[in-house]
């Protein structure tokens, strides 16, 4: 079989999988379990004792003051207990911890921002490994590379960057950690010039299960390189990143913003708007439902010359938005205007990839809007440049056609509100299902072995015997799982 051909069959395999609807795991059934508390873990007091002694950093047992604090994760739709959580100072903290977890035969969990859409970072009754007190970036800019320990978030990534005039692919929300975001891919306003995130990875430090303290380089450990690049947190505990950085000043960003019965119309605007880009280009669009008048926003970030980027925006602009913020700014204030929500917040929010915005997608799309519930809303990311521009093969992320995550989300504050959100996400995931060609791991909110091979195209058959070789117990199982079988 031809490697397109190959590719177009394990997509179609995974599709037609993906499409029949018991087969998948993760819809409304497990939303309406989350939250539950789980069972108060019996953990051995004196073996507590014993690895407070041997660990540089906290260890949290659930007695802690502090213990309620410290289990927080940005979706609250998951309510979870963990035995203890190790609060790292270093990667000897991060061997004493996987050490304690496979002898008392516990669950473990690894949390850097905490904002994993299933609450992966955290575990019932097991060891939850928690890397907030890891927060320190290094720039070296004269060889324009960062380090970043593994409990930074993406303002600490963009602040200490910002500090030398440079940046690198980060994410949208300042809060968000950049290990998981960057195991995932890492999709940012940067990403058409300079890459996912993970095209930016020049190293890692990782402890592999069987408590190596490793470098995963081009260099050193390569096929492991290859699969954190993408494969989330299947094949070790990273404990440091380092990336490559840019000189990045000034940005023309802001957003658009159309209350308009004229959705479809828009979205071809939209659509038309993405194809004509340059690199220096990044835009997502959010549909904010109404029955009458959907709120569509585009937001812009051009990081070229001003004056390029304000012609490419000259055709959204003669659609007349009712408010129109673009403007020159700092990098760093555009990161800060995303909009984004700060605290926790409880949510669904999944993604399907679609290759092109067409008339099936706009009309899913639209007819999604007139039934959405309050809290809910479509956001459309567009991939592209230079994320597309890396072979497939080149590492474990595998988003690289030009296309359209569109992303599913709802929010919620009663278990009534949640019902609705839940039926709605789903029956609008369903609706775009027969035209995806793929999804976006890390903006996952529901999962299933499917799902995961449908994420990672043909790529998977390499993550799996990778996760054999690193993970043949699948110790880190609270992810979006490769299972070593
Ligand atoms: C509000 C919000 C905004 C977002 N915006 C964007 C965006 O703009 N672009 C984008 O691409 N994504 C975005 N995401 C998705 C985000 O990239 C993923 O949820 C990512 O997994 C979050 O990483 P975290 O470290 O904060 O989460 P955590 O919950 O701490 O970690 C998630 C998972 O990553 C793995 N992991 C984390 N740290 C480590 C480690 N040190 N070693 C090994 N494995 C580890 C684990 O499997 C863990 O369960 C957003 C999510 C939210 C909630």
């Amino acid at each position: 079989m031809g490697l397109s051909t190959r590719r177009d069959f394990v997509r179609q395999a995974a599709m037609a999988a993906l499409c029949c609807g018991g087969a998948v795991r993760g819809g409304s059934e497990a939303w309406m379990r989350s939250g539950e508390h789980g069972p108060r873990a019996s953990i051995d007091a004196d073996a507590l004792r014993k690895l407070s002694g041997k660990v540089q950093g906290r260890v949290i047992t659930q007695e802690a003051p502090d213990y309620d604090a410290a289990r927080t994760i940005f979706n609250k739709a998951f309510d979870l207990r963990p035995g203890v959580i190790v609060r790292c100072a270093s990667s000897s903290d991060v061997q004493r911890a996987l050490e304690f977890a496979e002898t008392a035969s516990l669950e473990l969990s690894v949390r850097a921002g905490g904002h994993s859409r299933l609450g992966y970072g955290m575990c019932d009754g097991g060891v939850a490994l928690d890397f907030s007190a890891m927060r320190r970036v290094d720039v070296d800019a004269g060889k324009r590379t960062g380090r970043a320990q593994a409990g930074s978030l993406v303002r600490d990534l963009d602040e200490a960057t910002a500090r030398y005039g440079l940046a690198t692919t980060s994410g949208g929300c300042p809060t968000v950690g950049v290990a998981g975001f960057t195991l995932g891919g890492g999709e940012g306003r940067l990403m058409n010039k300079y890459g996912a995130a993970c095209d930016n990875l020049r190293s890692a430090e990782v402890v592999t299960v069987d408590g190596r303290v490793v470098v995963a380089s081009e260099e050193s450990n390569p096929d492991l390189f290859w699969a954190i690049r993408g494969g989330g947190g299947n094949f070790g505990v990273v404990t440091a990143l380092e990336y490559r950085v840019h000189p990045v000043g000034e940005v023309l960003s802001g957003a658009l913003v159309y209350e308009s019965d004229r959705l479809p119309e828009l979205l071809q605007a939209f659509a038309r708007f993405v194809e004509s880009a340059s690199d220096e280009m990044n835009a997502f669009a959010q549909i904010v439902p109404s029955r009458e008048r959907a709120r569509l926003q585009i937001d812009v970030c051009h990081c070229g010359e001003p004056g390029e980027g304000r012609e490419l925006i000259a055709p959204l602009r003669t659609l007349k938005p009712q408010s129109d913020s673009v403007r020159v700014m700092s990098y760093l204030e555009a990161q800060a205007a995303g909009g984004f929500l700060l605290k926790p917040v409880a949510h669904y929010q999944t993604n399907l990839f679609l290759r092109d915005l067409g008339g099936s997608a706009i009309s899913a799309l639209a007819t999604a809007v007139q039934h959405a519930p309050a809290g809910c809303k479509l956001i459309l990311v567009p991939l592209g440049g230079a994320v597309s521009r890396v072979k497939v093969s080149e590492m474990a992320f595998a988003l690289r056609q030009p296309g359209f995550e569109i992303d599913i989300a709802g929010v919620w504050n009663s278990p009534e509100e949640k019902a609705d959100v839940v039926r709605w996400v789903e029956s609008t995931r369903d609706r775009l299902r027969p035209l995806a060609q793929g999804a976006y791991v890390n903006q996952l909110g529901d999962t299933s072995d499917q799902l995961v091979r449908l994420c990672y195209g043909e790529n998977y058959a390499r993550l799996v015997e990778l996760k054999k070789r690193y993970d043949p117990k699948n110790v880190l199982r609270r992810n979006q799982n490769i299972k070593p079988a």
